[in-house]
């Protein structure tokens, strides 16, 4: 029995185009081959299950061999086979339209895995590595004949009798010479160790010949030895296909440790698990996140079926989770089509909306259940939930009840809780309440002395994320301001319009000014002479809250360049009723503008302001003073 024909495409060259076009991505080869192995064999489990099948089922096995001599790649399956009619029906008819179609699409096509999934070219990836690809198989069917299928990588293929005497099939893949690099052991493993890792048949893996130790050929080659050493062997039940029931603390984090070997623990995880309306599961770790946003990002790894697809879950992962790591698996969403079709696809955003509100779930759990636990794990967790809340309003909705707020004293609030504490006496004369924020409680300390000295409370906002989560605090919660505590002098900061009377009249106001600006000579510090509590420092260098924001965006890449190119713009604030004004306003000329400069200076050392020539000439200056 031999047969000839044509693949039943229109157009002879499809091959090269798809060698050269899928060239980037070829490694994938071998997770379409070893996944169509897979499907076989749970194919004829399901048949026996159902009855349709009698024969000796046995252990599923896929294994991936190669021959480094003959330059073969050999997957074999002990699965369903199939019989020299199956072949033609399922491989010779490429699923797609016609190669036209597929001429025209793949110019648009952004990846290997669009155009296979589209076409139904899973098989035909093969020719990606392969120059002629051999199928030799067997039918399960009772008394079916092998049959051997041979392409050359044209559209001509060759159809005979077979040699398999089991059940199943050996895909054969003589290897181009482009592709040598794949008959190598470190090589196939490690792909099979990204892509096949989890899949639920097992797939052995293990090197066909190796060189002897000695001895040559007639020809004075080195010998060859076989040896069939299955060193590579999958994990086919992956913690994500078992029920949280089954599993302990230990499970998940021996899964973690196994997926992400240099990691430290994580903190907590979830187990998904959905089967309406869509099907999800998974396990997503927090990691331990102190500041760096970017580092830790692309450690979710997804699947479809237990098949590794792409770490690339952006558009499935809400863009705050992205930072956590784990496994997803689910066949609804679609794989292989472009970027903006999946984030349009209904069932992405069902999953993404799933992940979100199971997030905030856990996380409200964890508040729930120990207070004080949950405040220890904050400092790690508050990056994603911050983030989340500035990026997910429906988010923000849940997380606002177990979101915390930490003051300069390291007290944990929840919004409810700080909003009960400052309200009294931190509420404006228009009835806004005022939260009062340090960025740097080293820099800010004296204004953070200042607001305490007025009871005031200072929250700790130092992370770079909190420049945009005080906005969002600003907008959600209802009547309420937020404040950097450098943003005026502490009577300032909150206006509840009490007025505190000037010592000075209005002339030697305007001769304290003068003294100051003459000394300063600096147009972007603004002079005022304000009337202050006696107490407070004689000389202070205050920064609007808006400018500052505004500006603190634009270093964040915010998109307020405007704000950015400005030069900074700062109000220095001269206590009126300081007693040092008054012993200056006594002094003679000289000392006058020395008394200035030196408050001044002593204001922007304190804030840490006072830098370079600007700091020396202050010392030598000083020590000229005393
Ligand atoms: P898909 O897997 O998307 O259907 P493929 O091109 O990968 O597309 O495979 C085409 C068909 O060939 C499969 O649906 C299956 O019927 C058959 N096939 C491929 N590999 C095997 C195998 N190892 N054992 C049995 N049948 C196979």
């Amino acid at each position: 029995m031999q047969e000839k024909g044509t693949i039943s495409i229109h157009t002879e060259n499809i091959f090269p185009i798809i060698k050269k076009f899928l060239y980037s991505d070829n490694e994938i080869f071998l997770r379409e081959l070893v996944s169509n192995a897979v499907d076989a064999v749970q194919k004829v489990k399901r048949l026996a299950a159902l009855g349709h099948y009698n024969g000796e089922v046995g252990e599923g096995l896929v294994q991936v061999a190669f021959d480094a001599e003959n330059k073969t790649i050999t997957i074999s399956d002990n699965g369903i086979g199939m019989t020299a009619d199956e072949i033609k029906k399922y491989i010779n008819q490429i699923a797609f339209s016609g190669a036209t179609e597929f001429l025209d699409k793949f110019k648009e096509a952004k990846d290997a895995n669009e155009l296979i999934g589209k076409f139904g070219l899973g098989f035909y990836s093969a020719f990606m590595v392969a120059d002629k690809v051999e199928i030799n198989t067997k039918s399960y069917q009772d008394d079916s004949v092998p049959a051997r299928w041979i392409c050359d990588g044209s559209t001509e293929f060759e159809i005979s009798a077979g040699d398999r005497e089991t059940r199943g099939t050996d895909i054969i893949l003589h290897v181009n010479a482009e592709s040598e690099e794949f008959l190598d052991k470190y090589k196939l493993q490690g792909i099979l160790d990204k892509y096949c890792k989890f899949l639920p048949i097992t797939v052995q893996f293990g090197t066909k010949t190796e060189w002897a130790e000695d001895g040559e050929d007639e020809e004075g080659k080195p010998k060859h030895k076989d040896v069939e050493v299955p060193n590579y062997i999958n994990n086919t039940t992956p913690i994500w296909t078992k029920t949280p029931t089954e599993l302990t603390d230990e499970d998940y984090l021996n899964f973690y440790k196994e997926l992400y070997p240099m990691s430290e623990e994580p903190l907590f995880w979830i187990h998904l698990n959905v089967d309406y309306p869509f099907n999800l599961t998974g396990v997503l770790y927090f990691p331990k996140v102190k500041n760096d946003m970017d580092m830790q990002r692309n450690k979710i790894k997804l699947f479809s079926r237990q098949v590794f697809i792409t770490d690339e879950v952006k558009d499935v992962v809400p863009e705050f989770l992205m930072l956590l790591h784990g496994v997803l698996d689910s066949p609804d969403i679609p794989l292989n089509v472009s970027r903006s079709f999946l984030q349009a696809d209904s069932n992405v955003k069902k999953i993404n909306s799933y992940i979100t509100r199971k997030v905030a779930d856990k996380l409200n759990e964890l508040y729930k259940a120990d207070r004080k636990a949950y405040e220890e794990k904050w400092p790690d967790i508050s990056l994603f939930v911050k983030y989340g809340m500035i990026t997910e309003d429906k988010f923000y909705d849940k997380a606002k009840d177990f979101a915390l707020l930490t003051n300069t004293k390291k007290e944990h609030f929840t919004f409810t809780e700080y909003h009960e504490k400052v309200e009294a006496n931190q509420k404006d004369k228009d009835g806004t309440v005022v939260y009062i924020y340090a960025s740097d409680t080293a820099k800010q300390d004296s204004f953070i002395q200042s607001a305490g000295k007025k009871g005031y409370d200072v929250l700790l906002m130092d992370s770079p994320i909190d420049t945009h989560f005080v906005s969002k605090l600003e907008q959600r919660v209802e009547k309420t301001n937020l404040k950097r505590v450098d943003a005026d002098v502490a009577d300032k900061l909150i206006d509840k319009g009490e007025t505190i009377s000037l010592v000075l009249s209005d002339d030697q106001k305007q001769k304290v000014k003068d003294i100051f600006e003459k000394s300063i000579n600096d147009a972007h510090m603004k002079v005022e002479v304000e009337a202050l509590n006696p107490g407070e420092q004689p000389v202070t260098v205050t920064m609007d809250e808006f400018m500052r924001r505004m500006k603190d965006m634009a270093k964040l890449g915010g998109g307020m360049s405007f704000y950015g190119a400005m030069p900074d713009n700062y109000k220095v604030a001269i206590n009126g009723n300081h007693k040092l004004i008054d012993k200056m306003l006594k002094a003679d000329e000289v000392l006058q503008g020395q008394i200035a400069k030196q408050a001044y200076d002593l204001a922007k050392l304190s804030q840490g302001m006072l830098t370079g020539a600007e700091l020396t000439e202050f010392v030598n200056r000083s020590i000229e003073l005393i």
